[in-house]
């Protein structure tokens, strides 16, 4: 691979042992257990991106008024490497998490990292850590590129100095069970984001803006929050970390336009692609929670669920809003296009698309 190399690589002098490695990847869960290096790079503005490497995993020095700290000047990626039956490993469509790194990096006003050294930092760190990905069925290693603003400078402007960072962290299956529906609060008075604001963004801020209502939300029973756009509150944006389709009766399928407010899911992106390759009806729209709510009751809405890397889709099972909740029994196209892709995603199906990038 061209782009392998760029990091140069030091390497970890304590490691984990295998055996510590083995029982990391048995456990459940994901995101509290690191593999032993991370990648890093660094901006300024006198060398722009410089000292690329592959260094141990471990704590940050950083100036106690380091510009993140303060206003959250900082953006980030999530991504996952697999391993297939045949031992080779592979990315799912890294290009587009880079390509949205820098869009995201626009509107905070922070420098542009080349997409092509983004991928060279998840190969490199990837093939320094590959016995830390895992292969079993919905296994993978979380990858998670950040970039964040780290000036020690309390004035209010773009920072002068970046540090971007890839962290890999071993996921197991996200339902071990099988797919399990999920029960979803519209949340009626907060909103993660509004018009002109950072919603499009994958920047700390609008998960921040999410942790209040997904706290009432859990206490009442919910597994997640489904939030409505902040100019109207009558319309479906998405949920604090996953966007949302709805499946009609008549097999046509919509999802939330891309208003400015959503994150351009690369998910949802491929799921529009493998509808419509399969015959099936795509709109993006202005989808109205009344519509969808009298929907579901007179039973033109069949389905709803959300998807995102994490989970890859998930269906939802109950909707539940201040005047109002509904049940949805039936998940056979959620159930379909969760085997679908994630057969892409194991090396199990054929990659009509290309998505999948060799490490
Ligand atoms: N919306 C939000 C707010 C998210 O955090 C995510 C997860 N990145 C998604 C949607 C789904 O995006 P993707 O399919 O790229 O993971």
């Amino acid at each position: 691979d061209s782009l392998a190399g760029r990091f140069a690589v030091h390497p970890n002098e304590h490691p984990a042992s295998d055996e510590e490695v083995s029982q990391v990847l048995a456990g459940p869960g994901f995101g509290r257990y690191f593999t032993d290096h991370m990648a890093r790079a660094t901006w300024t503005a006198e060398q722009g991106w410089h000292n690329h490497a592959i260094v141990p995993y471990g704590p940050l020095s950083l100036d106690p008024a380091g510009a993140v700290l303060h206003y959250g000047q900082e953006v980030f990626e999530g991504l996952k490497a697999y391993r297939h039956a045949d031992g080779s490993l592979w990315l799912f469509r890294p290009t587009y998490n880079g390509v949205r790194l820098n869009f995201s990096g626009h509107r905070l006003a922070i420098p542009e990292l080349p997409v092509d050294d983004f991928v060279a930092s998840l190969v490199d760190l990837v093939r320094q850590d590959r016995r830390w990905v895992p292969g079993a069925a919905g296994e993978s290693l979380y990858l998670r590129p950040f970039i964040f603003a780290s000036e020690a400078f309390l004035g209010v402007r773009a920072a002068a100095a970046y540090e971007y960072i890839v962290l890999a962290s071993p996921a197991g299956a996200y339902f071990p069970n099988g797919f399990q529906p999920i029960k979803v609060w519209v949340e009626p008075d907060y909103h993660r984001a509004g018009p002109g604001g950072m919603g499009a963004a994958k920047t700390g801020g609008n998960y921040a803006a999410s942790l209040l209502p997904k706290v009432t939300a859990s206490a009442a029973g919910y597994d997640e929050v489904l939030f409505l756009d902040a100019a109207t509150a009558t319309n479906l944006d998405e949920l604090g970390g996953m966007n949302v389709f709805v499946v009609y009766a008549d097999g046509s399928v919509a999802t939330p336009k891309l208003t400015g407010n959503i994150l351009p899911g690369n998910t949802r992106s491929c799921i529009m692609q493998l509808l419509r390759r399969a015959g099936v009806e795509v709109r993006e729209d202005t989808l109205a929670l009344r519509d969808v709510v009298s929907g579901i009751q007179d039973g033109s809405v069949a389905e709803m669920f959300a998807c995102g890397t994490a989970a890859v889709v998930t269906a939802i099972g109950q909707l539940t809003g201040e005047d109002f909740s509904v049940e949805l029994p039936t998940h056979t196209v959620a159930q379909r296009i969760y085997e679908e892709l994630t057969g892409i995603q194991n090396g199990t199906r054929e990659d009509p698309f290309g998505w999948m990038y060799r490490i």
